[in-house]
């Protein structure tokens, strides 16, 4: 098979392409994926800034169709339309035997493809293929982020009537406001730099109060109960430091980020870490579980999609959208690209 798709390609410092390249052949355990959407995330960005030391595919918030299964693959067949597990578990190790599949990292992937989910087709491993139906494809593609947020926030173990600090508003943070409320948050605290439309997005999705640290710094936030009981910090890792004041007595911080250089070093007072009780928990959603789940919130509306997807672009227009990303922070929430 000779047939070409359109495929997008990423190299440091923040460069893009779109190459005429081979639709991927199908293989043993693997479906050929036609893409209906994917999703633009903040790990394209490390990728672009900081990662892509040659030319590489990139996209992995994927929803699209399945137009031909390989040998060994059951679970979907040709017409499903699917989303993919970024990563999945491998089932056989310690972790997953000791019903750990959340701490395993030898499950199957797209990652080392050539080219991934900005492109016309996607090439899949059998244990990330996800049906789902009730739903558009631009909605489908927020499972994996969706998932993220259910991480960081099961993470945060939020106890009914708590009062619940949301720190930085991109998709995640957003997302994971619906979830906050649902898991028994009494008040939602949403909190970003510079307010905008990520601050009118948070307002849509359940927060009660909404704050621009530019206009009040977080320890100046008049909080109902004198601080906060749990704090989701979606935000650059700096903000834990701001966090971490702000937390009452055996408060909790889960935390979601990456950072490279001197940024990733942070300090901060152990002794009122200590005298306070608190605890300060590492969100990573690898593998990538929880989509049953996460299609469930969105196909129920309790995740409203409408909220988050800010922009829907053709894949020719992949260098501007991911420009856009970088440069308009706080008008742009999730962008989706459509091949
Ligand atoms: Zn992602
Ligand atoms: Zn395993």
């Amino acid at each position: 098979m000779s047939k070409k798709m359109l495929a997008g390609f990423v190299k440091l410092p923040f460069q893009f392409k779109l190459e005429e390249v081979p639709v991927p052949q199908v293989r043993d355990d693997w479906a050929l994926v036609k893409v209906d959407a994917c999703g633009i995330c903040g790990t394209d960005m490390h990728y672009a800034n900081h990662l892509a030391t040659e030319w590489q595919g990139f996209g992995h918030e994927v929803a699209g169709v399945v137009v031909e299964v390989g040998r060994g693959i059951t679970s979907v067949r040709e017409g499903d339309r699917v989303v993919l597990e970024s990563g999945s578990y491998c089932g056989t190790c310690e972790q997953c035997r000791n019903g750990r599949s959340d701490l395993c990292n030898r499950g199957n992937n797209f990652w080392r493809n050539p080219t991934m989910g900005f492109a016309e087709y996607i090439l899949a491993p059998k244990e990330c293929l996800v049906p789902y139906d009730g739903i558009s494809p631009e909605a489908a593609c927020l499972t994996e982020p969706l998932g993220v947020a259910v991480d960081l926030v099961r993470v945060a173990d939020i106890a009914l009537g708590d009062e619940v600090l949301a720190l930085g508003l991109g998709p995640i943070g957003l997302m994971a406001l619906p979830l906050m409320r649902m898991r028994g948050a009494a008040h939602i605290y949403a909190v970003n730099r510079s307010g905008g439309r990520r601050a009118e997005a948070a307002k849509a999705l359940g927060a009660d109060t909404v704050i621009s640290t530019r206009e009040t710094p977080l320890h100046k936030i008049a909080f109902r109960k004198g601080g906060v009981d749990r704090a989701l910090v979606s935000a650059s890792v700096q903000a834990i430091t701001e966090a971490l004041p702000v937390m009452n007595y055996g408060g909790i911080v889960s935390f979601i980020g990456i950072e490279y250089g001197a940024g990733a070093t942070i300090s901060f007072d152990v002794n009122d870490f200590h005298f306070k009780k608190l605890q300060l928990r590492a969100s990573h959603a690898a593998p990538a579980l929880y989509f049953p789940m996460a299609l469930g919130l969105l196909r129920d509306g309790h995740v409203d999609s409408q909220q988050v997807i800010s922009h829907v672009m053709p894949l020719d227009k992949l260098p501007e959208a991911m420009q856009m990303v970088r440069d308009s922070r706080d008008e742009v929430l999730k962008v989706v690209i459509k091949p």
